[in-house]
């Protein structure tokens, strides 16, 4: 499974051409989920560009509020699926940074997205927790959300460390994949389902580092930001976790 997150980065214009490189690059064999968020205003544009080029990608959004009405900037699950949208980022470190997304915030919008929409949860340690040796500790505590859960396939974690995230700094390969096995025996025992989820691994992924997080047993894909913006760029990891290159 590979996730390109824009954030708030994108026009009409940077879609139009990064479809277009994409295409170029891309060599078309997958059979796993490949999936783009770009801003909510973006997504019907972007939808008809990979339709038109019969591109096999789903889109999806970066958030969604817990309910509609009376809260202004908001966008509700009702619009997302009025847009046909396949998933939603839920938790992601921007949003519990500078939003304060709290995990009781977090808790309602899993409750309401339920089985609706595939959801990609973020969790991840700031760079203070790492240097402290809080990293299990802080993803434990991220991880209580799914207490008691019934959790399907339609679930997927992404494990980003926020010192990681736009940094060009990682964890190594071998420490993410003991972080994975990690979240997943937690999630395993938590969850009524008993469910070991999908980890994918996202912070500072780019086409020359993507293969040795890929070559890791409990990495099961990317959640990529900056380098999902050059369609290119996107395409050669695809093409890496396809094992074509
Ligand atoms: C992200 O913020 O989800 C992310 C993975 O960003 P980047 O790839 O730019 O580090």
């Amino acid at each position: 499974m590979i996730i390109a997150n824009w954030k708030c980065n994108g026009s009409k214009k940077m879609i139009h051409d990064w479809v277009k490189e994409f295409k170029d690059t891309y060599i078309s064999s997958n059979e796993f989920y490949l999936g783009i968020a770009p801003s909510y205003i973006h997504v019907e544009h972007l939808a008809d560009l990979l339709n038109f080029n019969d591109l096999d990608i789903k889109y999806g959004v970066q958030n969604i509020d817990l309910s509609n009405g009376a809260r202004t900037g908001a966008i509700s699950l009702d619009m997302v699926h009025d847009m046909e949208c396949s998933f939603s980022i839920i938790g992601h470190s921007e949003m519990r940074n500078i939003y304060g997304e709290t995990n009781e915030n977090i808790s309602g919008k899993l409750d309401l997205i339920d089985k609706s929409l595939d959801i990609i949860f973020c969790i991840g340690e700031s760079a203070e927790e790492n240097f402290n040796d809080k990293t299990k500790e802080v993803l434990k505590n991220q991880l209580m959300v799914l207490n008691d859960r019934y959790l399907t396939k339609n679930f997927t974690i992404a494990y980003e460390p926020v010192w990681a995230i736009g940094t060009g700094r990682t964890p190594t390969p071998e420490q993410i994949n003991e972080i994975h096995n990690f979240i997943k025996d937690v999630v395993q025992s938590s969850s009524s389902s008993n469910t070991v989820p999908k980890v994918l691994y996202g912070g500072s992924v780019n086409e020359n580092n993507a293969q040795s997080f890929f070559n890791e047993n409990f990495v099961d894909g990317a959640l990529i930001g900056g380098a999902s913006l050059n369609g290119s760029s996107f395409a050669k990891i695809v093409n890496v976790y396809n094992g074509i290159d």
